[in-house]
């Protein structure tokens, strides 16, 4: 009776993890949320906007004040040159975005190349659209993909390529030559990226994001999405950016006029005071990010831990065999939960098929005090994991 696409799915792992955290009252670097409130002055403004603001539906493309902001701050933070009336698109979160993406631009049969680990909204849209997933696989250390294997991917069916770049779960940022291989496939191939860039502005040790509509051919074939959520640490917000040239974007928003229609117009005006007001947030918000990054990685190194590089996003990971664990990453993530009081997310669960199964992903935008806790609790983990190598496997 009901959609298999969505029937047979399970929770997903954030909210898993999460709930076996709060029933345990267990340390939660697991689902990827800073602990600190965001900033205060955004927030004032959205409570002003809605106490003295206007509280009806506003423009279905989202208001015009907040378009501008957007094709603003990315003119001035990417050289980007977008024209704010027909290349910008308001949408409820990055999530919402990804969904008008799939759904204005797939027809059934479309074959989408999608990069595993990804992110797990990405395939259930994509089928919902009739589009036939082919995937990549990427592996750690680097995570990064070769011509050969984008030989192999692309076809003459290919419509859509999906790139997450920073990368939620791995934390690494494509260098540039990656990014322009891409684009070199997009080209010949006639297909469209849809470009999941919701970490652009946390990115560490003085990268620069590079968005892949800016390279060669790619400006009329890019779909390029954004969330305030991540840019100001408001990851309950779900305002999203969806840029694309005009003929694009007319069928991106015509999906989005009946999955949401409009994003709360209060939360919008006060994103769009935080994108021209921004002072100096974009320095130092990564810059403490990662302070707390490499507070975590000392301190799980000095526990043991084989820590893997993080070049962007909240998270960093482990990889458990080198750190002298012999169970596998979603084993290892339930007994810690459950008996070492700390969640994390198990990176298997970022792939549909042949999943790396030994590296643990944790989440740093905490306090140091959650920090130092989790450190402890995850030595704990990796003790038991030890000692027990097959109890919970
Ligand atoms: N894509 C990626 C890669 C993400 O990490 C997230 C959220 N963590 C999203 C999309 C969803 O963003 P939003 O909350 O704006 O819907
Ligand atoms: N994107 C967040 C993460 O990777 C979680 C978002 C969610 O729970 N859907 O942790």
């Amino acid at each position: 009776m009901a959609n298999p696409i969505f029937a047979n799915l399970p929770t997903t792992v954030f909210e898993e993890m999460s709930g076996l955290a709060r029933a345990s009252g267990a340390v939660n670097l697991g689902q990827g949320f800073p602990d600190d409130p965001g900033p205060a002055a955004i927030r004032a403004k959205a409570a002003d906007a809605v106490l003295n603001g206007y509280n009806q539906y506003p423009p279905m493309a989202g208001l015009a004040e907040l378009r501008q902001a957007v094709a603003g701050h990315y003119g001035r933070t990417q050289g980007l040159d977008l024209d704010w009336q027909s290349e910008v698109t308001i949408t409820s979160g990055a999530t919402e975005a990804l969904a008008a993406a799939f759904l204005g631009l797939i027809e059934p049969g479309d074959e989408v190349i999608c990069f595993q680990p990804l992110y797990d909204s990405y395939l259930p849209m994509i089928r919902l659209a009739g589009g036939v997933a082919k995937l990549v696989r990427l592996e750690p250390p680097h995570w990064r993909f070769t011509r050969e294997m984008l030989e192999q991917a692309f076809s003459p069916r290919t419509r859509l390529v999906v790139l997450n770049n920073p990368m939620n779960p791995t934390g690494a940022v494509l260098p540039a030559d990656d990014l322009a291989l891409l684009a070199e496939f997009c080209v010949a191939h006639d297909a469209i990226a849809v470009c999941d860039e919701v970490w652009e502005q946390v990115v560490f040790d003085q990268a620069r994001h590079r968005p892949l509509i800016g390279f060669p051919g790619m400006r009329e074939r890019t779909v390029k999405i954004g969330s305030a959520g991540k840019m100001f640490g408001l990851t309950g917000w779900k305002v999203g950016f969806l840029c694309a040239a005009p003929a694009l974007t007319h069928a991106l928003s015509r999906a989005h006029q009946f999955l949401t229609f409009t994003t709360p117009p209060n939360l919008q005006a006060a994103v769009a005071w935080g994108l021209e007001n921004s002072g100096d947030w974009f320095e130092t918000m990564p810059r403490e990010l990662q302070r707390s990054r490499d507070r975590l990685a000392a301190g799980l190194r000095r526990e043991g831990f084989a820590v893997l590089d993080s070049q962007g996003t909240y998270f960093l990971n482990v990889d458990l065999a080198d750190s002298g664990v012999a169970m596998a990453d979603r084993a290892f993530c339930l007994q810690a939960v459950r008996e070492a009081g700390v969640a994390a997310i198990p990176v298997s669960a970022f792939y549909e098929a042949a999943p790396v199964s030994t590296i643990v992903r944790l989440c740093f935008s905490k306090g140091d005090a959650t920090l130092d806790a989790g450190i402890e609790r995850l030595a704990r983990a990796r003790e038991l994991a030890r000692r027990a190598p097959q109890a919970a496997t």
